[in-house]
């Protein structure tokens, strides 16, 4: 099916659903639209539109159906792989989910909450604690990534380990489907086999069979206690060996368990104010944890203590450090939430975010990591992220003084070598920010032609005239 331009009709439909306040079509204001988050891109529109309500979402949609024009839905803008800017052709309209950011119902004994697509993460953790309860989904974008954009990306972050990614933490969605038609599954039940689970479609489709309006959380009790610690190690195998310790001794209460090398610490010290090394020694890697429980009492800290002790008699652990106020936690995942930004300084940085399981994890590392060396003798290699998911950031910083553009251009090359060491691993090639733009072409290389068949005849059956969010994922 030919897609179309935005005509004059169809703008001044879509400008009457949303008010005089809902649409943008000056350049200058849609920039902020246009452009992604790691500039890889940046588009052009003709609108960008911020509807209020469902009802004006669904009668939007409806008329891009009517005139088949394409459409990106937008939360935070915040997505890693260029999924939530439009193309550079311009006959794509920004649909922002930004002005629909209410929260709409709490209910701490149903431990759920019913929130709209365009409410800022931040802000659902934020009232999830006011009533004694925990949205677990935590990441570095959370001041400004929106719930919409977390479920369209399946979003991860640092608390999967315990309570799974954003698919896990949905009891229900509102849907407006891809012909303007609203699917209402808004369900806020714990047990519900009647038939396909269809809410699971739309998470992780970033945007490309319908546009989630509103969905039903999944909450849970607010620990009373977290432990943070910082241990310096000497090898990935022996962070993962502490991992299966800590699980053992505190019956699974480890909710975070991050992974930094050395050189990342390094420069996370050098160009981030205000930061110091915990530790008094230097070591080739540290792991950031956090271990919670739902009780009060000194029984948690002995449990990770006793940890620590046996790890560094048993040669494990070099060295460690527990965090023993707020302050001081804070202090160190601060380490760790600015090591993408640490980064920039050192020059091009060629990326990856890939999972294995996680018996696999030290060997994919090792094994990247020369294989890239041998590509670019004196690339700097910075493999840090969330170990206890077997989901390790595999960033590669170029060598010292090198061209930087000349180092960026071998990203394809890179790319290929890491990969096929992940599938042969039986890894993925995105963990958790999706494929959008970036990886569309490279997932074809990886999935089977059957998983491949399969996504396009959902596409195809979902969005038949292919107008949400053309050129994305498949
Ligand atoms: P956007 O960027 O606006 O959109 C993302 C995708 O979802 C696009 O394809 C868009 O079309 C689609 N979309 C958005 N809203 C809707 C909707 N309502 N209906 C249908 N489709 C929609 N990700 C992780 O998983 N783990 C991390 O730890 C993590 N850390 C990050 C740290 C930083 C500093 C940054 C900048 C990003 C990080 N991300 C991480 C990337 C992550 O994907 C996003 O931050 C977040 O989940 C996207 O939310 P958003 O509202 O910004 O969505
Ligand atoms: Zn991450």
């Amino acid at each position: 099916v030919a897609l179309s331009r935005p005509g004059e009709a169809f703008l001044d439909a879509t400008k009457a659903v949303v008010g005089p306040q809902g649409w943008i079509a000056d350049p200058a204001e849609q920039e902020r639209y246009l452009i992604d988050e790691r500039r890889l891109y940046r588009g052009r529109t003709a609108i960008v539109l911020r509807p209020r309500s469902t009802e004006e979402v669904a009668c939007v949609v409806g008329l891009c159906h009517q005139h088949r024009v394409a459409i990106v839905p937008q939360g935070g803008n915040t997505g890693l792989v260029g999924g939530s800017v439009p193309n550079e052709a311009g006959g794509e309209v920004v649909l922002s989910l930004a002005r629909m950011n209410r929260i709409l119902d709490v209910s701490p004994l149903d431990y759920a909450m019913t929130v709209e697509a365009g409410v800022v993460l931040a802000q659902v953790q934020d009232a999830a604690r006011a009533v004694d309860r925990l949205f677990p989904l935590s990441l570095a974008a959370e001041g400004s990534c929106t719930i919409g954009g977390n479920l369209s990306t399946n979003a991860g972050g640092v608390n999967v380990l315990r309570y799974g990614s954003a698919r896990d933490l949905v009891l229900g969605l509102e849907v407006v489907l891809p012909d303007g038609r609203v699917w209402d599954g808004l369900r806020r039940l714990r047990k519900d086999n009647t038939g396909y689970d269809l809410k699971h479609l739309f998470m992780g489709a970033e945007g490309t069979l319908g546009v989630i309006t509103r969905a039903v959380l999944r909450l849970f009790p607010l620990p009373k206690q977290v432990v943070t610690g910082f241990a310096g190690l000497v090898s990935v195998a022996a962070a993962v060996d502490l991992l299966s310790r800590f699980q053992a001794a505190t019956g699974g209460r480890v909710t975070a368990f991050e992974v930094l090398p050395r050189f990342g610490l390094d420069l996370i010290l050098r160009h981030i104010a205000h930061t110091a090394d915990p530790l008094t020694d230097a070591h080739p890697w540290y792991v950031l944890f956090d271990v919670s429980s739902g009780e009060d009492g000194a029984g948690l800290t002995q449990a990770v203590e006793g940890v620590l002790a046996g790890a560094l008699t048993g040669g494990i652990l070099r060295d460690a450090t527990l965090a023993t106020n707020e302050a001081q936690a804070r202090a160190l995942w601060r380490l760790r939430e600015s090591l993408p930004e640490a980064q920039k300084p050192a020059g091009g940085s060629i990326k990856h975010d890939v999972s294995v399981p996680i018996t696999r994890f030290a060997e994919l590392i090792e094994r990247a990591q020369a294989a890239v060396q041998r590509l670019i003798p004196g690339v700097r290699p910075v493999p840090f992220g969330h170990l206890g998911d077997g989901n390790v950031h595999l960033n590669f910083t170029q060598p010292e003084g090198a061209d930087t553009s000349g180092f960026l251009a071998q990203w394809g090359a890179v790319n290929h070598v890491v990969h096929d060491i992940v599938h042969e691993l039986g890894g993925s090639i995105s963990a958790e920010h999706g494929l959008g733009r970036l990886k569309r072409e490279e997932i074809v290389r990886y999935k089977s032609p059957l998983e491949i068949e399969l996504m396009r005849s959902l596409k195809a059956t979902l969005d038949p005239l292919g107008i949400m969010n053309p050129g994305k994922v498949v």
